[in-house]
């Protein structure tokens, strides 16, 4: 499919229904400014998960890796494998999913993936491994202070404590536990998190002298630096997008806006007579409405969600999404729009600096994390370099 692409005449962004930039620049810049905010000696890494959450994994990984990142997360196996070979032997790679225990260890320590051990099964799996290989295995273990979704229970801590033999032949790097209302800074949830991880970080010190602490995601890292400890796993907030719940918490903390996409107007036209539009004639064009209809639908990642509130920009003007977003089409009401702004062939921004991903995530009834790894495959991808000349 690759092959035959290639030997179309044609160059690839006047082919595509949408054109996705990434501004590699901008990822850094984020990284930088969480950087700072972090209280030394804590190591900022990044989370590079779901693709970089859908803005390509190895190209930003790069990006961040150049400017001094050392430290990456994804949740797969697969994922740290690809990512090895995208950054070389030099980075530490965790998976935070950790192990298929039983079954995938060998891989992790071919590839020098550091797992997140979560369950009493994936602990004691690692230590089979160790024993057998007779070498001290990193690894990170992850403690559940609240969210009961993934780590040991306060009970299956407290186990492995008091057994001398839980972690044999293993070196954890850190203890590790994940924040589930950091999103929302006056959230009773953070401090009761953040003591309990605490209290069972001093515990595991008293095992593993060395070991350290990661609890905080982006938006715990804006809770200050109690919530620091020593590796902070911020994704979003690399990527331009707030990871706070309400518009008036997320201006006080600007990033860098990373991500711009606008899609191909296919045809434009004029509306006589009052007129039903799409899938269900759910809305109806006024007479004399001006509609464009672009090439980019929900398989695109425009959630069908996003009509009726959504909107895009074309020539400085706010133009609604009329009726629902098809599969690969999108209709809105330009009328606004001047005779000359609005041409097949042109472009609409669904996402950028005067329409971010938050604004559209917030007119879909969702978050920037899903409309971002939401985004499709079939758009034509422009990087802009983490450095210009
Ligand atoms: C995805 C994830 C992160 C990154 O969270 P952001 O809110 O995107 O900063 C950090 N830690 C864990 C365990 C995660 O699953």
């Amino acid at each position: 499919m690759k092959d035959r692409a290639s030997a179309l005449a044609s160059a690839p962004e006047d082919r595509a229904g949408a054109i996705l930039t990434i501004d590699l620049a901008a990822v850094v810049e984020n990284w930088r400014r969480l950087k700072k905010l972090a209280a030394p000696p804590c190591d900022v890494g990044a989370v590079v998960k779901a693709d970089a959450y859908g803005l390509g994994m190895a190209p930003v990984a790069q990006a961040l890796l150049a400017a001094g990142c050392t430290t990456f997360y994804v949740a797969f196996l697969n994922e740290a494998v690809a990512l090895r070979t995208a950054l070389g032997p030099r980075p530490r790679i965790i998976a935070m999913h950790g192990p298929t225990a039983g079954r995938t260890e060998p891989d992790f320590a071919a590839h020098n993936i550091v797992p997140v051990l979560s369950t009493p099964e994936q602990v004691k799996a690692w230590r089979t491994f160790a024993a057998r290989n007779d070498v001290l295995m990193d690894c990170f273990i992850q403690v559940d202070t609240g969210m009961q979704r993934l780590g040991l229970t306060p009970a299956e801590f407290d186990g492995h404590m008091q057994d001398p033999d839980a972690f044999l032949g293993l070196h954890p790097l850190a203890l590790m536990s994940h924040l589930a209302c950091a999103d929302t800074p006056a959230h009773p949830m953070n401090a009761a998190q953040r003591q309990h991880f605490g209290d069972a970080l001093s515990r595991f010190r008293g095992s593993f002298g060395d070991a350290r602490g990661s609890l905080s995601n982006s938006a715990g890292l804006l809770l200050g630096a109690p919530w620091h400890f020593d590796f902070a796993r911020p994704g979003i907030a690399l990527y331009g997008a707030t990871p706070l719940a309400t518009p008036t918490d997320a201006k006080r903390w600007p990033l860098v806006p990373v991500v711009r996409l606008e899609a191909r107007i296919l045809q434009v036209r004029r509306v006589d007579q009052a007129a039903p539009v799409g899938y269900g004639a759910t809305v109806t064009a006024r007479d004399g409405a001006k509609l464009a209809t672009v090439a980019m639908g929900y398989a695109d990642g425009l959630l069908r969600g996003a009509s009726p509130a959504g909107h895009g920009m074309l020539d400085g003007h706010k133009v609604p999404i009329m009726g629902r977003i098809s599969m690969d089409l999108t209709t809105f009401d330009i009328s606004a729009v001047s005779e000359s702004g609005a041409r097949p062939g042109g472009f609409i921004e669904l996402i950028g600096t005067a329409h971010t991903v938050d604004d559209l995530a917030r007119a879909a009834g969702t978050v920037g994390y899903e409309i971002l790894t939401a985004l499709g495959q079939r758009f034509h991808r422009r990087y802009l370099p983490a450095t210009r000349a």
